[in-house]
């Protein structure tokens, strides 16, 4: 039976410790501020944003929240980011995603100014993990390292598989883990025996977006399962891409869904608005 991977108590010593630097910091008289704009009114998108306001004001970070409706143009969001990116007092801007349609979300995350990509996903922040840069990292992958290494599981020299190859999680999710030492394979809807190329893994990352996909086929008896996804099962309830009640059996160690990847990015968010007000006293 596998060890249960807790990302909601490492998420919250990750927020405890985040709240002391924080509580330094203002001391020092320098302030945290995380500017979020959300447009529209998705659902979802409502629902996280909150999640991000809550978590800003537990660790002291100050939260800016710009509501814009639906029709919001381009240009005005463009507009927005701009002045954001001239003001001082804002560590980190964060455009909730996904944007209405009629507005390029790549435009938007290029014009962030890089010192302030909380979310890592401008290009720079990218190129910048890439050739083992300083620079933010996407905090879904950042926070599953975080999982790992507080969890005391060994990267350095393990095979490590990752099902999924999305900006925002599988590509920076390989980066991170080579950074760590890790041998790693990435895999994705044109990978070949699939099954096979998971059961080699002695770390199993899974961010595919499919309810329950992976079962205890995929996996190697003792291997760490990360499950990223967040679906919703036959009877609309909230469940990971792995099949928790199979897979359990016969891994080492897993993340459940909920209270595993997903806390730990918001606390990861937090990190890089924390990280954004050092790097501007630099
Ligand atoms: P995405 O952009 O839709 O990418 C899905 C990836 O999975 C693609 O690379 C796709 O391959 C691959 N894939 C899909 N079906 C596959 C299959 N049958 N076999 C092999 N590979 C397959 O998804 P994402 O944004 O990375 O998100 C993945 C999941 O994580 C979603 O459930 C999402 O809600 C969740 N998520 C959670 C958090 C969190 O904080 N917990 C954060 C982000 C995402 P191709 O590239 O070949 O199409």
């Amino acid at each position: 039976m596998a060890e249960l991977i807790d990302g909601k108590r490492i998420s919250q010593e990750i927020k405890d410790e985040l709240k002391e630097k924080v509580a330094e910091l203002k001391g020092q008289g320098i302030s945290v501020c995380l500017a979020v704009i959300q447009v529209g009114d998705n659902p979802a998108s409502t629902v996280y944003v909150g999640n991000k306001k809550k978590a800003c004001a537990y660790v002291g970070i100050e939260s800016l929240a710009y509501e814009l409706p639906e029709e919001t143009t381009e240009e005005e969001l463009l507009a927005l980011v701009q002045e954001l990116n001239g003001k001082k007092e804002v560590n980190g801007i964060l455009v909730q995603l996904p944007l209405p349609k009629h507005i390029d979300e790549d435009k938007v995350i290029k014009t962030i100014n890089p010192a302030k990509d909380v979310d890592g996903f401008h290009p720079q922040s990218v190129g910048a993990l890439s050739i083992g840069q300083r620079g933010f990292v996407s905090c879904t992958p950042a926070g599953i390292i975080q999982l790992l290494k507080r969890s005391g599981i060994e990267i350095d020299g393990r095979e490590c598989v990752i099902i999924g190859r999305s900006n925002i999680v599988g590509k920076p999710m390989a980066l991170l883990l080579l950074r760590e030492n890790g041998t790693v394979t990435i895999c994705h809807s044109h990978t070949k025996d699939l099954k096979e190329v998971a059961r080699r893994a002695d770390i199993l990352v899974v961010a595919i977006g499919r309810a329950k996909f992976v079962d205890a086929d995929y996996i190697k008896e003792g291997a760490v399962v990360i499950d990223v996804g967040m679906d919703r099962d036959e009877n609309g309830k909230l469940c990971g891409d792995v099949d928790f009640e199979a897979v359990k059996e016969k891994a080492g160690a897993i993340t459940p869904v909920p209270g595993g990847v997903g806390p730990m990015t918001i606390a990861m968010l937090m990190h890089n608005c924390v990280e954004s007000a050092l790097m501007s006293q630099e």
